[in-house]
C-alpha cells in the first residue's frame, strides 16, 4: 500500500513554475541598465534576448571580468546564468542546469533566487541532501513561503522533525492560512505525540523506530527488512543510497498516525510504517509484507517519486512473489489513466481490481523485457520521462498500441 502523500517530486510542482523562455523581469531588468555598458554589453543584450546563453553568458561574464568593482555588471552574469540554468531544467537536465546556477553563485554568491534554483536542481537530479544548504542560505537572505515548505518536506523525510517545524511556524507566521503548510504541521504533530516514547535504532540498511518495550517483537521485523534489501536489490539490481526509515507501531497507533482503513496492513510514504503485534503477520506473510513496503521505498528512490501508483502497486506485488489469477478478466476500455483512477477508487472493492489489474500489467511487462526492462522505465521516469515515452522506448511500441494489446488479452 502507498499513501498518497505528496513526495518531494509533488512539491517540486509548487517551488518551479514554468516561465517564457527569457523572463520579462529579467528583460526589463538588463534594458534599464544597459546604458551602463557600451558595444559589448549591447551585444551581449542582444544574444540573452535571443536566449543564446552561453555567448550572453560569456559575454557578460568578460565584462564582468573587466570591471570587477562594478556590481552592475555581475547582476548580469548572475541573471544571465540563472536563466540559462532554468532553460536547461526545463528540458530535464538538473545537473547541467546545477553547474550552470553554481557559475552565477560566483558572481553573487548570496543570490537568493540562484541559490533557490540550485536547491530546486539537486532535487530534480536525485540529490535532496545536496539541496539543503542552498535553500537554507535562500530563506537566511529572503523569506521565501516556496522555500520553507520545500526545506520543511526534506528534513521530515529526513526525520529531523524539529528542523522541519522551525521552518513550518516561521512560513505560517508569514501565511497563517497557508494550506499545504499546515498539513504538514498536523502530520508531524500528530506523529511526534505518537513517537515520542519511541527509541531509534540503526542498523546497516535501516533506521527503526519503535517502542522500547516492543524490543523482542522488533527484531524478526529487522530481520525480514534486512531480507527484503538483499532480495528487492537483487531482483532490481538497485539498492537506496541512504537508510530507509521504518517506523513501527503498537496497536491502534498505527491506524491513528496514518488515518488509513482498517484493513491496510503497512504504508510506504517517505517512511515505511508497519504496526506491531497481532497487526503484524509472522513467517512467509511477515516477508511478503515487509518486502511489498521495502519494494515501494526502492521504487521511489528509483525513479526520483515519478512512478505513477498502478505501476508502484503492481509492482511491489509482483516483488513480493503475487502471480495473477489467470481467470482474471479486465473492466472494458482498459487505459492506463483509467487504471490509476480504479486503484485510487475510494471503494476498497474497485481498489482490490485496481491492485489485480496492475499486477497483470506489470506482469505483461515482465514478460516483454524482464524485470530489467521495467527497471529502465522506472530510471527514465526518474530523469522526467513520462510514462508513455518511457513504454516506447523501452518496449518499441506507442502506450495507445500497448493498451490495446492489453484489452485484448484481458477481454472485458
Ligand atoms: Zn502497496
Amino acid at each position: 500500500m502507498i499513501a498518497s502523500v505528496p513526495l518531494v517530486a509533488g512539491v517540486l510542482l509548487l517551488g518551479w513554475r514554468p516561465q517564457p523562455t527569457v523572463p520579462v523581469d529579467e528583460r526589463a531588468y538588463v534594458a534599464t541598465t544597459v546604458a551602463v555598458g557600451g558595444g559589448e554589453r549591447a551585444a551581449a543584450l542582444q544574444l540573452y534576448a535571443a536566449g543564446q546563453f552561453p555567448g550572453a553568458c560569456e559575454r557578460f561574464s568578460r565584462a564582468a571580468a573587466d570591471n570587477p568593482k562594478s556590481p552592475v555588471w555581475r547582476q548580469d552574469v548572475a541573471r544571465c546564468f540563472e536563466a540559462w540554468g532554468r532553460d536547461v531544467l526545463r528540458q530535464n537536465r538538473p545537473e547541467e542546469a546545477l553547474l550552470l546556477f553554481r557559475q552565477g553563485l560566483k558572481a553573487l554568491p548570496d543570490d537568493p533566487a540562484l541559490l533557490k534554483a540550485a536547491g530546486i536542481a539537486a532535487i530534480h537530479g536525485g540529490r535532496p541532501t545536496e539541496a539543503l544548504e542552498p535553500l537554507e542560505r535562500a530563506t537566511a537572505t529572503e523569506d521565501d513561503v516556496e522555500v520553507r515548505l520545500l526545506l520543511a518536506r526534506l528534513y521530515d523525510q529526513r526525520d529531523q522533525t524539529d528542523l522541519a517545524l522551525a521552518h513550518l511556524t516561521a512560513l505560517l507566521a508569514r501565511e497563517p492560512g497557508h494550506a499545504a503548510a499546515r498539513r504538514l504541521l498536523e502530520k508531524i504533530e500528530r506523529e511526534r505525540r505518537v513517537e515520542a516514547a519511541f527509541q531509534r535504532e540503526t542498523t546497516e540498511h535501516f533506521v527503526v523506530k519503535h517502542r522500547a518495550a516492543g524490543g523482542e517483537a522488533v527484531r524478526p521485523v529487522v530481520q525480514a527488512l534486512e531480507r527484503a534489501w538483499e532480495r528487492v536489490g537483487d531482483q532490481l539490481d538497485y539498492h537506496p543510497t541512504e537508510r530507509v526509515t521504518i517506523v513501527l507501531y503498537e496497536g491502534v497507533q498505527f491506524h491513528d498516525v496514518t488515518r488509513v482503513h482498517g484493513w491496510v496492513t503497512g504504508l510506504y510514504d517517505g517512511k515505511i510504517r508497519l504496526p506491531l503485534g497481532t497487526g503484524l503477520p509472522s513467517g512467509a506473510a511477515l516477508d511478503q509484507l515487509v518486502v511489498h513496503e521495502y519494494a515501494h521505498a526502492a521504487i521511489h528512490e528509483l525513479s526520483r517519486g515519478r512512478t505513477p501508483r498502478w505501476l508502484q502497486e503492481g509492482l511491489a506485488q509482483y516483488l513480493e512473489g503475487v502471480r495473477v489469477d489467470p481467470l482474471l478478466r479486465g473492466p472494458g476500455g482498459l487505459t492506463l489513466g483509467g487504471l490509476e483512477a480504479l486503484i485510487g477508487d475510494p471503494d476498497p472493492a474497485r481498489a482490490r481490481v485496481g491492485y489485480d489489474i496492475a499486477l497483470w500489467v506489470t506482469e505483461d511487462l515482465v514478460t516483454r523485457g524482464g524485470l530489467a526492462s521495467v527497471r529502465t522505465v522506472l530510471m527514465r521516469l526518474g530523469n522526467g520521462d513520462s510514462i508513455a515515452a518511457a513504454m516506447t522506448q523501452v518496449y518499441g511500441m506507442r502506450l495507445a498500441e500497448l493498451e490495446s494489446q492489453w484489452r485484448n488479452l484481458l477481454g472485458g
